[in-house]
C-alpha cells in the first residue's frame, strides 16, 4: 500500500499515468485531500467508481491520531499526536499577535543533535517522521481550527536537516497550489547547521525563510553546549549562510536561548555584533525554557540583562527582537517538546 500524503503532485501524477488515468486526476485529488479534507476514496464522487475501487486497495491515506490537546493561557495549542508504531510527537499552534496564526512542526521522534538547553535533545532519538507524518500535523491542526492558511515553522522536535529527503518533500507538498497552497514566503526552516544538507538546501530549496539556531557566537562556547559545533564549525557554517538565496526584504533569523552567565556576557554581544554585521540577519532573544529534562544546570538570563543585551546590539545597528514565548505553561515553547522522559 502507498502512503498518499508523502507523495508531491508530481510523483502522483507519474503514478497514476503509470496506470493508466488520466494526468489532471492527482489535481483533483490532491484537492479532495488538502483543500476539502476528505479522507476516504470513496467520497471523492468526482472520480470514476472504478478508479475509486482501484485507490483504495492500492493507496492509503494517513491519519495521525490525537491523543491530547493541552491549551495555554496564551491561547497556544499543544497537539500529541501518535503515530502508527505508537511513537508520539507533540506540534504547536501559535496565535500571533497580528490575529495570524503559525504552525510548529516536528520532523523527527526525539532529536540526535543533544543540544544541551533543549528538552527535545535530552529526549534521545528514536526515528525521522515520513513525509506524510510532517505534512498531516499541519492539516489536522489546519483543519481542526478551521484554519485555511498559518505560516509553518520547523522548529518542533527534531533536526528538519537530519531528516532532509522527508523535510523537503513535506514542503514540496505543503506548497502545492492544488493543495494546501502555503507559499514560499510563510515557510521557515530552523537548523542547527548540518552543512552537506544546508548546501543541498540551497539548491532544492532557494528562497525559503532560514533560521540558525546560533545560541553563541563563541564557537568553543558553542560547541560547549551544541554538540553539531564540533562536526560543523560555525565559521564553515556562517560562510554557506552568507551566499545562501533568502527571498527579497528578508534576512535570515539567527535563534539565540538567552541562558545566565553562559551566553549574555559583553563578550557575547562583541562576537555577535562582530559575524552579524557582515549577514543580512536578524536576532531572535529567546529566554530560556526550563523543562524538567534540562535540569538545574541552566538559569535563564533575566529579562532585564535580555533588554540591556539586546539594547547593546541596536546600538550597533542589529535588528534584535526579543521572542514572547508562548505556551511555556503547557511545555510548547521554544526547546520544550519532548515526549518522554531522557534517555
Ligand atoms: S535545539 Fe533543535 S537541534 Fe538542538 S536538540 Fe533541540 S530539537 Fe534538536
Amino acid at each position: 500500500m502507498i502512503d498518499i500524503l508523502s507523495l508531491t503532485l508530481k510523483e502522483l501524477e507519474e503514478m497514476l499515468l503509470s496506470k493508466g488515468y488520466e494526468k489532471y486526476r492527482a489535481k483533483q485529488i490532491f484537492s479532495f485531500l488538502y483543500k476539502q479534507n476528505i479522507d476516504n476514496f470513496n467520497l471523492m464522487t468526482a472520480l470514476k467508481k472504478d478508479m475509486r475501487k482501484q485507490l483504495s486497495e492500492e493507496f492509503f491515506i494517513y491519519s495521525v491520531k490525537i491523543r491530547s490537546v493541552s491549551i495555554g493561557n496564551d491561547g497556544a495549542k499543544k497537539y500529541l499526536f501518535e503515530l502508527l508504531d505508537g511513537a508520539l510527537i507533540e506540534s504547536v499552534l501559535i496565535p500571533m499577535d497580528n490575529g495570524k496564526f503559525t504552525i510548529c512542526v516536528s520532523t523527527q521522534v526525539g532529536c540526535t543533535m543533544g543540544c544541551k538547553f533543549c528538552a527535545t535533545g535530552r529526549m534521545g532519538f528514536k526515528r525521522n517522521l515520513t513525509a506524510s507524518e510532517i505534512v498531516e500535523q499541519t492539516r489536522y491542526i489546519l483543519k481542526d481550527n478551521g484554519l485555511k492558511i498559518a505560516n509553518i515553522v520547523y522548529m518542533g522536535m527534531g533536526e528538519p536537516l537530519d531528516n532532509y529527503d522527508n523535510t523537503v518533500k513535506s514542503m514540496l507538498i505543503m506548497m502545492e497550489e492544488f493543495g494546501l497552497g502555503i507559499s514560499k514566503r510563510r515557510m521557515t526552516l530552523s537548523t542547527c547547521g548540518i552543512l552537506p544538507s544546508l548546501k543541498q538546501l540551497k539548491k532544492d530549496l532557494p528562497y525559503i525563510n532560514l533560521a540558525f539556531s546560533l545560541h553563541s557566537a563563541i564557537s568553543e562556547k558553542r560547541s560547549m553546549i551544541m554538540p553539531i559545533n564540533e562536526k560543523y564549525p560555525l565559521e564553515d557554517v556562517l560562510r554557506v549562510l552568507k551566499d545562501f538565496p533568502i527571498p527579497r526584504r528578508r534576512r535570515i533569523t539567527f535563534e539565540y536561548v538567552m541562558i545566565k552567565g553562559l551566553n549574555d556576557t559583553r563578550e557575547d554581544a562583541k562576537a555577535l555584533i562582530n559575524i552579524m554585521s557582515n549577514l543580512k540577519s536578524k536576532l531572535n532573544l529567546i529566554p530560556l525554557n526550563k523543562h524538567d529534562l534540562i535540569g538545574t544546570k541552566f538559569e535563564p538570563t533575566s529579562m532585564n540583562e535580555i533588554e540591556k543585551f539586546a539594547q547593546r546590539l541596536r546600538n550597533k545597528g542589529i535588528f534584535v527582537t526579543i521572542r514572547k514565548s508562548k505556551g511555556s505553561d503547557i511545555n510548547a515553547a521554544c526547546g520544550m517538546l519532548a515526549t518522554t522522559k531522557a534517555s
